[in-house]
């Protein structure tokens, strides 16, 4: 049966995983697809999910209002895949809070153990990219995006960190689900989302 795998498309960088996935889908061969979803039905059928970034406030709020959260909430409990890309890693976290203004009222998904500082390295304009490494991934080097990036000050004792960088933790796994804090689909390296359509497959199959 094909793989059927979805981007979550309310708000932030969409296009640009729908094209990294299917970049790694073909490199990899697999008999798959990556569409757009949005609504609980269109979440309903999917195999696996990436939460892109973008604003999470904004992706919380549009997808508490239509329904989303809760079926995504139920999904990945169930053990659907998902990869949290920047503000998707903001949405899976249990607590998250703003570096300058603390803590906000913000729907979450609460599904990952993790404490979440959001804007960890600056605002816009202190944007950087940087080599980082996602060694248990079987990713040893990696040009790591960081935008208004969060990183994670604590992790619960079976989340397993994945990578840090100037001693703040930027990536954890726990089971299906992965959070990262910088952006895979803004380079040509599509070896991370690669692992998470393997991921993916080899949960299904
Ligand atoms: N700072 C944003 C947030 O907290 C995330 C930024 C991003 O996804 N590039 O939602």
């Amino acid at each position: 049966m094909s793989l059927n795998l979805g981007v979550l498309s309310i708000q932030g960088d969409i296009l640009e995983n729908i094209l990294s996935v299917q970049s790694a889908i073909n490199a990899l061969d697999i008999n798959g697809t990556v569409t757009s979803v949005r609504t609980p039905d269109e979440i309903s059928q999917v195999d696996g999910l990436i939460i892109p970034g973008g604003e999470s406030t904004t992706i919380g709020q549009l997808s508490l209002a239509n329904g989303t959260l809760k079926i995504l909430k139920e999904k990945i409990e169930q053990g659907m895949p998902v990869l949290g890309i920047c503000a998707g890693m903001v949405m899976l976290s249990k607590t998250a809070q703003d570096k300058v203004v603390g803590k906000i009222d913000q729907p979450l998904l609460e599904i990952l153990d993790i404490k979440l500082e959001r804007n960890s390295f600056g605002r816009q304009r202190e944007s950087f990219e940087t080599d980082i490494s996602l060694t248990s991934l079987g990713i040893p080097t990696f040009n790591g995006v960081f935008i208004r990036a969060p990183s994670i000050s604590d992790v619960g004792s079976d989340v397993e960190i994945l990578s840090k960088f100037n001693e703040k933790i930027i990536a954890v796994k726990k089971d299906n689900i992965i959070g990262v804090a910088f952006h895979p689909e803004l380079t040509t390296d599509t070896s991370l989302h690669k692992y998470f359509v393997n991921l993916a497959n080899t949960l299904k199959n």
